[in-house]
């Protein structure tokens, strides 16, 4: 089985020696330079899927189109200032990612925060750091966000994360617009609007508009324009119900990426015309203003700018059975196997051009029968100790993902940009390891 299926992504290819490339750089020369594991990440792409976002939601949308990149994909101190360089706005999810924004120098009244469960830290480190907008999931959650400002004799900006009842077809896992998710209030039930009376009440909130996200690894563009047909009629039924225009409609994020070659390919740019078409339409035929429309896309702004790269170590064949090729990594820099099945392309990245004809699984170096890379995939059968093996499309959920577990350190993330590659996250150490130990 010649191994054509690796090309997954334009960045991906073979250098002349025979190596893999990616970003047009010799992975076996990164590996040698940086030690492994090691996340690469192709600054480049990052910077080119952004820009595809924004200038397709203003072809769209006009001034009435929005990006957020969804952080939480990967979060680091240089992905912000990307982020900021490249004119996006973001989404945080916690303390630490507040923080980290907040140190690479990112304006936080471009942030909007979500998560189901802030708690009152969260809500008064977030105002204190000034974040734009809280996303705020339910009643309790209103009521605690309208209390801390008003402490603070401000008015907080919010948007409502509404539940729109709309079945993504992903895996459960990644599915969160059903009524029963645990993110949200749903229409269905009549929590959605109750909870726009209570924004619309409270002296310490100022109700900006309405969010939705109803999952990830999305493919059909049908899921998006099924969730703005929801949520444009919702805004009509508030409006006429309270008086109440909403300014912004956030659709969320789950643009899906290839992680296979079996995957679909599709172009941002047509589904994002395809919703951008239906929306303009839909809120002509109501009557209504076009609010902001907003996209919160965080996996497909940087998982094919990733891709990880370990060490062979043990090769263990154990005859009539299994073959298992080991590698100085695993579940602490990608958890996504063991979490829910991930699919991944994988390939011996000195000897990419050689015959994968030796079934295996590729797993990791943890004391855990679970720490599994991929199951089933084909090795060359000369994969020995000391080969470099690449992991594909791993730049999202994968560092932001990554644990210590065995006291294992994660790995740096090296970017690459124009042909030079530089550390944006150094190695971490066994002495980092014990820093916080008193
Ligand atoms: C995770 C998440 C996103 C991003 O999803 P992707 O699949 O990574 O694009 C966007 N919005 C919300 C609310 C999320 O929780």
């Amino acid at each position: 089985m010649q191994n054509e299926n690796i090309f997954i992504c334009e960045n991906i290819g073979v250098a002349d020696n025979g190596n893999l490339s990616f970003a047009g750089q010799d992975t076996v020369m990164l590996a040698k330079k940086y030690g492994t594991p090691l996340y690469l990440m192709d600054e480049d792409r990052i910077r080119k899927i952004c820009r595809t976002y924004i200038g397709a939601v203003k072809k769209a949308f006009g001034d009435n189109g929005k990006v957020m990149y969804a952080s939480k994909a990967s979060s680091f101190k240089r992905i912000y200032e990307i982020m900021l360089e490249e004119g996006m706005n973001i989404d945080v999810v916690s303390c630490g990612e507040i923080y980290t924004a907040y140190s690479a120098g990112y304006p936080l009244s471009n942030a909007y925060f979500h998560s189901n469960n802030k708690t009152d830290e969260d809500i008064a480190f977030a105002m204190d750091k000034g974040v734009g907008y809280f996303v705020v999931d339910n009643e309790e959650e209103l009521y605690a966000i309208d209390t801390e400002a008003r402490k603070r004799g401000i008015k907080q900006s919010i948007l409502l994360r509404i539940t729109p009842g709309i079945d993504p077809h992903t895996f459960e896992a990644v599915a969160t617009g059903k009524v029963d998710s645990k993110f949200g209030s749903a229409i269905e039930t009549g929590q959605a609007e109750q909870m726009v009376e209570i924004a619309l009440s409270l002296e310490g909130i100022e109700l900006s508009g309405f969010h939705c996200h109803v999952g990830s690894q999305v493919f059909d563009s049908d899921v998006f324009l099924r969730s703005a047909d929801v949520m444009l009629d919702f805004i009509l039924d508030i409006k006429n119900k309270f008086g109440y225009v909403a300014k912004q409609l956030d659709l969320g994020g789950g643009f899906g990426v290839r992680y296979l070659a079996s995957d679909p390919v599709y172009s941002l740019e047509d589904v994002i015309s395809e919703i951008g078409d239906f929306v303009n339409k839909k809120v002509a035929e109501l009557g209504i203003e076009l609010p902001i429309i907003g996209f919160e896309p965080g996996r497909s702004i940087v998982a094919d700018a990733g891709m990880t790269l370990y060490s062979v170590g043990t090769v263990k064949k154990i005859p009539e059975f299994i073959n298992y090729v080991s590698v100085d990594g695993g579940m602490t820099d990608n958890i996504r196997y063991a979490l829910y099945g991930a699919a991944y392309t994988l390939t011996l990245a000195n000897k990419a051009t050689e015959n994968h004809n030796m079934l295996c699984s590729v797993v990791g170096r943890c004391c855990e029968s679970g720490d599994i890379i991929q199951e089933n995939v084909y090795m060359p059968d000369s994969v020995t100790r000391g080969d470099y093996l690449a992991c594909m499309t791993t730049g999202a959920y994968h560092y932001s993902m990554a644990s210590n577990y065995n006291r294992i350190g994660r790995p740096p993330i090296v970017m690459l940009r124009e042909g030079t590659s530089y550390l944006a996250v150094r190695r971490e150490t066994v002495e980092n390891l014990i820093s916080l130990d008193i």
